[in-house]
């Protein structure tokens, strides 16, 4: 799918709409992770490069009934003042007036930042009167908010329609997702790995079953291993396994075994007594679980096995960890995948989004990837295959 770009418009002192992902955690009042404020700045300084009309939006968290105090942008704004060197106009109500007319007021080394768009139910019901008020009288629509391209709400769906296709483009972060994730599916260097972990199997299947025709390898780690160990006839004892769930992990064998792919499942694991963080952590010899027991990460062995795999890969994407890598007795699996990627010299490697992102931080390795991906839900659904509403309305 072909994006209109934001760098072949000619912006030149209009009215630029502009819809960001400043989804970022706040914990009292401090800001925990900026990266998407600082992958949102390329597409905010090439558009005040040329005008100063800008109005920016975002959503925050999943604010109830109107939001509060906790939810809102202003800590953001500031953040953005101070990035920018500009004097950043953060407008609480929008909901009077049309955003247009506070810009039409803006004047130099200023521009408009809206509070938290899911304050306003209009958001999420792609309600056109509410998109009306953010739009109307703009010249020009940009998103990239590619993290929230996959919802049809207002300001990322709606909001598209109030203008020509030609005056309705991506922003920068939004090509280079597109890019590396569109990249991928569409040509992918062989052998093509793909890593997937993470809670459930059902969560994934879609993602996986599309993958399989394009991958050679596919690893599966987390707790979804275990349906895939139940289905094979090996001993799970009291690990999370979704029971009802094997028709999906027959029709990824069934997939798999047509176009060829293999199927790598952990060998040895590290078990728990229980779910707890406290558990003392226990390596198993192979890969049957001891009864009473739970597989909280992949063991040594499959952490070589899976090693030597993303060692000889030219491609290797990854999504959901291999592990409950959020306890530190259980983390290991997760950070010997985000080492292994980092150090899988000349491979394009791919991070597809959610808690693998978070690892990846946390081994301190993002830069050493191809490409982390900024969006979760929307990276998953763009790999499914599946058009997502935010991007159709910027096609070319
Ligand atoms: P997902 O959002 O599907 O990628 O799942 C991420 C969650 O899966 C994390 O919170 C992990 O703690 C959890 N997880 C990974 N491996 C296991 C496991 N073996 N048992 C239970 N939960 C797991």
């Amino acid at each position: 799918m072909d994006l209109r770009k934001l760098e072949s418009l000619d912006i030149k002192g209009k009215k630029v709409f502009l819809r960001l992902d400043l989804n970022v955690p706040i914990k009292k009042g401090v800001i925990q992770d900026e990266t998407r404020i600082r992958e949102a700045l390329p597409t905010i300084r090439h558009i005040l490069a040329q005008t100063n009309k800008l109005a920016v939006c975002s959503h925050l968290g999943r604010p109830k009934n109107g939001g509060s105090p906790d939810d809102s942008l202003e800590l953001v704004g500031r953040r953005l003042a101070e990035l920018l060197d500009r004097e950043v106009v953060f407008v609480a109500d929008y909901t009077k007036e049309p955003v247009i007319q506070i810009v039409n007021q803006l004047i130099q080394n200023q521009f408009v930042l809206l509070e938290n768009l899911r304050f306003h139910a209009g958001e999420e019901g792609n309600d056109y009167d509410f998109a009306k008020i953010l739009v109307d009288g703009f010249d020009f629509y940009v998103n990239d908010a590619f993290g929230t391209s996959h919802r049809a709400h207002a300001s990322v769906a709606r909001a598209a329609e109030f203008f020509p296709p030609t005056n309705r483009a991506a922003g920068i972060l939004i090509q280079k997702e597109m890019d590396a994730l569109g990249g991928i599916l569409a040509r992918p260097e062989a052998p093509f790995v793909v890593i997937m972990g993470g809670a459930k199997v059902s969560d994934k299947i879609s993602v996986i079953l599309n993958l399989l025709q394009k991958c050679n390898h596919l690893i599966i780690g987390g707790a979804m291993a275990y349906t895939f160990l139940k289905y094979r006839g090996v001993n799970v004892g009291a690990s999370k396994v979704e029971t009802d769930k094997t028709d999906l992990v027959e029709s990824i064998y069934r997939n798999a075994e047509a176009r060829r792919v293999e199927i790598h499942l952990p060998v040895d694991h590290v078990c728990g007594s229980e779910f707890a963080e406290t558990t003392k952590p226990v390596v198993t010899e192979n890969n049957a679980i001891p009864a009473g027991m739970l597989g909280l990460d992949i063991g040594p062995k499959s952490i070589k096995h899976f090693q030597n795999l993303i060692r000889g890969a030219r491609t290797v994407l990854w999504n959901g960890p291999m592990g409950v890598f959020e306890w530190s007795g259980f983390a290991s699996g997760t950070m010997a995948i985000a080492n292994a990627m980092a150090s899988a010299g000349g491979a394009k490697t791919i991070v597809g989004g959610g808690d693998s992102v978070s690892a990846v931080n946390k081994a301190g390795v993002a830069d050493k990837m191809s490409h982390v991906s900024t969006g979760g839900g929307a990276s998953l659904e763009f790999l499914e295959g599946k058009t997502l509403p935010g991007l159709k309305v910027l096609r070319v």
